[in-house]
Formats: structure tokens, sequence, C-alpha cells
């Protein structure tokens, strides 16, 4: 039987940084290192700034790098050294060639299965942690055995990942459940590629569900928020996820689900690839609708006009702006001629200058660059602008002085809450024209310039 004493982690990512941090803290007697290809990211993980941003990180990362973790560009020491490999590269939507936007692209997974298979002297078990489809594990399985060398076996293990970026060290620490398929089951495999397309299929669903209803309470004067809370309490249903939004964003959703709705296709089923297809479609409509709330509400022109955009991650706890509802909203924005103030607790700042001046934002990146502005406070980023467009949960949002950032804006001045967290009475009483989603708010009689509220 073998024993493990040396753990090599290929792809120093979302899932494999804090998985692997994680790991170390709770089995100091093993050596974990985590390897990359990109020298950029393996010096941040050795720098005082870590690559990402996760609540927590910092500490487990500190008390156990350079005792039991290593980050390195090293791969090959390190497949060399390790009696275990965990593969934990990124596995996007293919972007040319058959099944382009939907298919996964697991080139990274082959090449990294193509490296262990190249340098490997020794015994290896290998566990693969990137979500893919069942083949992947078998392509794997059948590069290492085709390269095999004497004296090299290997045993290959599907271990899905399912924490959830902002809260990834609790969800690794208290997982929900751990999953772990042998390559000797195909149907284990099955099971296992459905169940990690099925979670993130079904969590999306509930987001898209209750946007869905929020376009329905908008039109009729009800609130979302009663809806969801009365829903939520029934048992078999449930409170969570079912909070109404601009829209849902992150790297596994959206691809998890155009990949579903491709191997559908590909097994001829229509109308379960058209099923949730339409969970994709309505995200859309949602963050469409927002941003056409922003520009109606401002008289049907934001050219030219400044707004604030708070937040820029795709959720709270994060630095992560992978597709980021953010990102759709400042591109219409910036599209209709506005000047954006961007702020965002976590985000670089030249992070937020590559989303915007990507190919698929904009086909003139030095305009995009001139039109946006991109500040390290809330304050500075809201004074002089229009309106102040809220796309990021983060907690700091809820507690900014409102009184303060409405005396330093233009008049009249427009709050869009794209997360529904704000204290809206609150807000009305200050003077701001108040939008938010799933729920109508009118201004009450309150004139700033004559006096207190309820006057006249
Ligand atoms: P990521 O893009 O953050 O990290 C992947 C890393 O792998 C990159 O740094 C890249 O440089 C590196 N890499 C790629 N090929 C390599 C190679 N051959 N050798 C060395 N390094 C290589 O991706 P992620 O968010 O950590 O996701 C990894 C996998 O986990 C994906 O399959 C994803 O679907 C899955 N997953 C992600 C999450 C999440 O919340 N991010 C949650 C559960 C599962």
């Amino acid at each position: 039987k073998m024993v493990i004493k040396r753990i090599c982690c290929i792809g120093a990512g979302y899932v494999g940084g804090p998985t692997c941090s994680v790991m170390a803290l709770k089995c100091p007697d093993i050596i974990i290192t985590v390897v990359d290809k990109s020298k950029e990211r393996i010096m941040q993980w050795n720098s005082e700034k870590l690559p990402i941003y996760e609540p927590g990180l910092d500490d487990v990362v500190k008390t156990c790098r350079g005792r039991n973790l290593f980050f390195s560009t090293d791969i090959e020491t390190a497949i060399i050294e390790a009696d275990l490999i965990f593969i934990s590269v990124n596995t996007p939507a293919k972007s040319f060639g058959i099944g382009k936007g939907r298919a996964a692209d697991l080139k990274y997974v082959e090449g990294a299965a193509r490296m262990i298979a190249k340098v490997a002297t020794g015994d290896k078990v290998v566990v693969e942690k990137s979500t893919v489809p069942v083949r992947a594990a078998e392509s794997i399985l059948k590069i290492l055995r085709a390269n095999n060398k004497p004296g090299v076996s290997y045993q290959i293990l599907s271990n899905p990942e399912f924490l959830a970026e902002g809260t990834a060290i609790d969800d690794l620490i208290n997982a929900d459940r751990v999953l772990i398929g042998g390559e000797d089951t195909p149907e284990g495999q099955a099971a296992i590629e459905k169940l990690c397309w099925a979670a993130n299929a079904f969590l999306a669903q509930r987001i898209s569900s209750i946007n869905s209803l929020s376009a329905v309470c908008e039109a009729t004067g009800a609130d979302v928020t009663e809806v969801a809370k009365a829903v939520g309490l029934d048992s078999r249903i449930g409170a969570k996820f079912l909070q109404a939004s601009v829209g849902f964003g992150g790297s596994c959703f959206q691809k998890d689900i155009l990949n579903l709705v491709y191997i559908c296709e590909c097994l001829n089923l229509p109308e379960v690839a058209a099923y949730w297809q339409q969970v994709i479609d309505m995200n859309e409509y949602q963050k469409s609708r927002f941003s056409g709330k922003v520009i109606e509400a401002l008289f049907n022109t934001v050219t030219d006009k400044r707004i604030a955009l708070l937040g820029f991650a795709f959720k709270k706890n994060t630095g992560d702006t992978r597709e980021s509802p953010a990102i759709h909203v400042s591109k219409t924005l910036l599209d209709e001629g506005a000047k954006l103030h961007i702020y965002d607790p976590k985000v670089d700042h030249k992070q937020i200058m590559y989303d915007l001046t990507h190919a698929c934002v904009t086909d003139d990146p030095e305009k995009v660059k001139n039109s946006v502005s991109i500040h390290d406070d809330p304050y500075s980023a809201t004074s002089g602008t229009h309106a102040i467009v809220l796309c990021t949960e983060w907690d700091e949002f809820v507690s900014l002085d409102y009184e303060k950032i409405y005396d330093g804006m233009m008049k009249p001045a427009y709050i869009f809450d794209g997360r529904k967290i704000l204290d809206h009475s609150q807000l009305l009483k200050i003077g701001f024209h108040v939008e938010t989603i799933g729920k109508r708010l009118c201004r009450p009689l309150v004139n700033r310039i004559w006096g207190s509220p309820y006057q006249i």
C-alpha cells in the first residue's frame, strides 16, 4: 500500500491554491507543492499579496508556506517527487472549432497528463480535480498508459471540487460532500460528471427562476424579496440561492451549463438542451434589463454622463471578475457613451482595464481607456457623478455614508441597486432616486431644498 508523503498540484488557480493551502494546514506531515506554468501567478503566491482573495486564505498560507506548502514553476521536479498529483488546471469553453463557446476545452488537462507521462519515474496516484466530461478521465488514463515506462504505474481518481469562491476556506474545512471516483467504475465516473454539472445547473437555475419573477414583480408592484422569503420557507424548497440580482457570474455556472447544453444536443436531446439554455438566456436578459433600466431612468441618454460603478467582482469576498455582470453593465453603458468611475475593494485596477478593453467588450480599447477611471475609494468614485450603479454585494457598500455621497453628486442623483442590499427608504429620504431589482420604488414627497421630508 502506498503512503502519501508528497503531493504535487498542477494549477495554482482558484481551486488548486486554496485547496492545497487547507490540505497543508490539516496535514502538516505531507509536503505539498503547487505548480503552475504562469511565472507571475507563482511569484504572487510567494509574495505578500496573493493572486486571489479569499477570506481566511492569507492566514492559512502564512502558517504553511515554507513549512510544508510550496509554490513553484518547476513542474517537472514536483511531479517526479510526488506520490500523488492533483490536476487542477482550467477547463474553459472552447474558443474555436467544433463546440465553440460551449464544449469544454480539455487542452490544459491533456497538457498536464502529457507532462506527467513524460517525466514520472515511479508509481503515481493522479487525481483529476478539474470539472471535466467523463471521457477526460479515460483520456488521462490513455495518455499515461500509452507512454508507460518500466517501473511506473498509475492509479487515476476523480475528486471534483465543490468549493465556492468567496467562501472557499470554509467550504474546504466544512465540506458538504467529498466525492472520490475510481477508474474501475465507468458508471461512477459518469455519475461524478453529471453531479458536477447538475449541482451548478440547479444553483444557476434557482437564480434565473427568482430573477424571472423579479421582472414580474417590477411589472406588478410586488417585492421579489417578500416572494423569495415566503417561497423559501417551504422546507422542500429552502431559502438559499433565492436572492434576485443583476444576474449570476463566475467562471463555472455559465461554462458548466453551456457544456451540459452542448452534450444534450450531441445526445440528440434538443428539448433538454433548450430547457437548460433558457437558464443562461434568462441571465442575459436580467443583465440587459438592469442596464436598460439605468439608461431609461437617466432620461434615455447616458452619453458623457459620469456614472459610478460600485463593485466589479462577480460576487462579494472575491477578486475574481470572470463572467462578472459588472462587465456586461459596463459594456452597455460605455457603448452608450458614458464615463465610468469604478471602485471595487479587491479587484486589481489592471484586471478591470483588461476586462473592459478585451475584444469581446470593445473594438476600440483606446476609447474605453479614456472613458474609464478606476478609484481606490468609493467616495472619490462617486464624487461628481450623475448616478451610482451597484453591481457587487460587498458588505462595505451597505454602510457607506450616503448623505456625504449624495452631497457630492450631480442632481438629480440616482442610485441603481443591482444586488438589493441597500436601505432604500433611507436613500429615498436623503433625496436619491432609487431603482432596484424586483421592486418598484416611488420617491416620497421630499425636497431637500425646501426642508425636511414629508413637509410638502
Ligand atoms: P484557474 O484558471 O484559476 O487556474 C488554473 C491554473 O492552471 C492557471 O493558473 C493555469 O496557468 C494553470 N495551468 C493550466 N495548464 C497548466 C499546465 N499544463 N501546467 C501547469 N499549470 C497549468 O482555474 P480554477 O478556477 O482554479 O478552476 C480549475 C478547475 O476547477 C476547472 O475545471 C473548474 O471548472 C473547476 N472548479 C472551479 C471552481 C471555482 O470556483 N473556481 C469550483 C469548483 C471547480
